[in-house]
């Protein structure tokens, strides 16, 4: 072997060492610094992608956050609104209110009676009996939002005040012909007379008896304290006089009026008297399950 080949051998040895070298330390460079590299990009590329998410779930709540506090405000606005209704509507219950009673009706004056009402937007409340226009009365004082009440069908104080039994046959009849015309089943009575009458006298103890049953069949008797006379006799300047002089001189919060849609001076007085009473402050009801009830001394 010459000195050539001897070197080209040596230079061969060495080329190869140092390729291995280079491959290990390539192998390194690898290990330690570009695999560490590529694994930090990848890391923070799903650490950005996390966070990505997590905005937007931010976003997210940030906005149901918001939904919500319009809901908040919504719910504020509705309850503002509300409370102003039950204000008025305090104002309106510690007013000073009447109630139109109306009875022994329905007559040829009752018409005129339900204009003068309309005429004022004012709902009345109609303890009727068993008259011949009964059953067209009826659907005329729902459709206008009055109150139908029960004062008696024969109105025969002898008859039904002779026992429980007739009274209640008595009422029953009444509110069958009202039920059947109208669709309405009235719970309001007025005792023909008042619960304080001592027409009954013959029969004793029997208003007692009769206010004690109405109650427990779920009804409710509406007496009167404020008396138009108009069933005694007096004319149209008294019956304005009698209503609205009580109510001048009214300490009460309820004030219950019986009249009469049988009476023609009742109808002639009554637009003055609503007239005055508005302007006096005072509320017109029809009766409903709100009033209380209005009660006398049972005397019998
Ligand atoms: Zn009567």
């Amino acid at each position: 072997m010459n000195n050539k080949k001897k070197i080209l051998i040596i230079i061969l040895i060495l080329v190869i060492i140092s390729g291995f070298i280079t491959l290990k330390n390539l192998f390194k460079l690898y290990v330690n610094k570009i695999k560490p590299y590529y694994d930090l990009q990848y890391k923070y590329i799903g650490l950005k992608n996390k966070n990505l998410k997590i905005k937007k779930s931010i976003n997210k709540e940030n906005q149901k956050s918001k939904d919500n506090e319009k809901m908040l405000s919504e719910i504020k606005e509705k309850r503002e609104k509300l409370e102003k209704i039950i204000n008025k509507y305090e104002i309106k219950e510690n007013s000073k209110i009447v109630y139109l009673t109306f009875d022994d009706g329905p007559s040829i004056y009752t018409d005129d009676i339900l204009n003068i009402l309309d005429k004022y937007n004012i709902k009345a409340t109609f303890f009727v009996t068993c008259s011949s226009n009964l059953e067209e009365f009826s659907k005329k004082l729902m459709k206008k939002g009055h109150t139908i009440g029960l004062h008696s069908c024969t109105h025969n104080y002898s008859y039904i005040y002779s026992s429980k039994e007739v009274y209640f046959d008595d009422l029953n009849k009444l509110s069958s012909i009202i039920e059947k015309s109208s669709g309405y089943k009235s719970k309001y009575v007025r005792f023909p007379g008042g619960s304080s009458n001592t027409v009954s006298k013959f029969n004793k103890g029997i208003m007692s008896e009769l206010s004690k049953e109405l109650t427990n069949k779920g009804y409710k008797y509406f007496d009167w304290n404020i008396d138009s006379n108009d069933a005694k006799g007096a004319n149209k300047e008294q019956i304005y006089s009698n209503v609205i002089g009580s109510l001048e001189n009214n300490d009460r919060n309820i004030s219950m009026i019986l009249m009469h849609d049988t009476k023609v001076y009742t109808k002639d007085a009554l637009e003055k008297i609503i007239i005055d009473a508005l302007n006096m402050g005072y509320t017109f009801l029809n009766i409903s399950d709100n009033t209380k009830e209005v009660h006398h001394y049972i005397n019998n």
